[in-house]
């Protein structure tokens, strides 16, 4: 079941061919990226790519035991990457991972925020106000105050991109996680906001929704094989996503290739289709 749904040897190989053009060449050469919740899953996906695409890139999550393990395995990569602990939701530890960049690679051109949170599965209406702040201020607030606040930075440069990882449960929300999904929806909404400001400053902002990806986040719904059949009835591509389904489609967005592309949404999902 598992070689059939997850194709592992066809992306080992991916990420090796990359590992060649890590050495400051490559679409993002001379750009510094922060990647936050970057430790594991997708962020940490997004990382090596921007790395393995020649930016030096800043990888952070909140516990520094996991800040340490990706760096390591990053830099073992040859791949120009620093780290620091930031809990998105805490000022504080945006503001130093704003400055840990700005001090360790001289300026900010890219800025990927992938912190997402979940804490609970269950009927919306039952949801309580203390899980509802709690979702919005990780995944709505903290995103938009971390793109304000590394603003200034990013203006600095000239011209800079922002991508913001939503869902496809932003289009169509999931059953008992709706206020998961709401917050995700939020996002789509808030990048729109956002175009015409940032575009003043040649600043360009877009959105990955990602499908079922296989990482810890989304265990629930592909650990059993009960839970892998259900899901894979909805994907075309009859298998779930992992995390290098994403990090491609990030990298394009914030390179010069997508120069063009602001206020877009890009769902990568296995051909599952979804409208708002
Ligand atoms: P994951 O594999 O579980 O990784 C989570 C990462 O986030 C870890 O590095 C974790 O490290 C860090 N983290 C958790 N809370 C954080 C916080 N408050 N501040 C900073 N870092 C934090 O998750 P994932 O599946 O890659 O999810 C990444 C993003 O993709 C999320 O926005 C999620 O909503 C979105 N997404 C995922 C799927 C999917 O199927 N996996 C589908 C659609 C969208 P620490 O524990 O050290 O903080």
């Amino acid at each position: 079941m598992w070689s059939r749904v997850f194709r592992p040897i066809s992306v080992a190989p991916r990420i090796l061919m990359r590992m060649a053009s890590s050495t400051g060449s490559g679409k993002l050469a001379g750009k510094v990226a922060i990647v936050t919740a970057s430790t594991e899953g997708i962020g940490f996906a997004v990382a090596r790519r921007l790395g393995q695409d020649g930016a030096r890139v800043m990888v952070s999550s909140r516990k520094q035991a996991n800040v340490d393990a990706a760096v390591k395995q990053l830099q073992s990569e040859n791949l120009n990457v620093a780290g620091v602990t930031c809990h998105v939701g805490k000022p504080a530890d945006r503001a130093k991972l704003i400055q840990e960049t700005v001090k360790t690679f001289g300026g900010i051109d890219i800025l990927v925020s992938n912190a997402a949170i979940n804490p609970i599965f269950g009927p919306i209406m039952e949801t309580t106000p203390e899980a509802w702040d709690k979702i919005f201020e990780v995944n709505v607030k903290s995103t938009f105050f971390l793109c304000k606040e590394a603003l200034p930075y990013i203006k600095e440069k000239g011209k800079g991109s922002i991508v913001l990882i939503s869902s496809v449960a932003g289009y169509v929300p999931f059953n008992l996680l709706g206020a998961y999904s709401v917050s995700k929806t939020s996002l789509l909404g808030l990048s729109k906001a956002m175009v015409p400001e940032l575009a003043a400053d040649n600043i360009r902002i877009n959105v990955v929704c990602p499908g079922l990806i296989k990482t810890k986040f989304s265990e629930a719904l592909w650990k059993s094989d009960a839970a892998l059949d259900k899901a894979l009835e909805g994907i075309p591509l009859r298998r779930i996503g992992v995390p290098e389904d994403c990090s491609g489609i990030v990298s394009f967005l914030v390179s010069d290739d997508a120069s063009y592309m602001t206020g877009e949404s890009v769902l990568v999902t296995g051909g599952r289709t979804a409208r708002l």
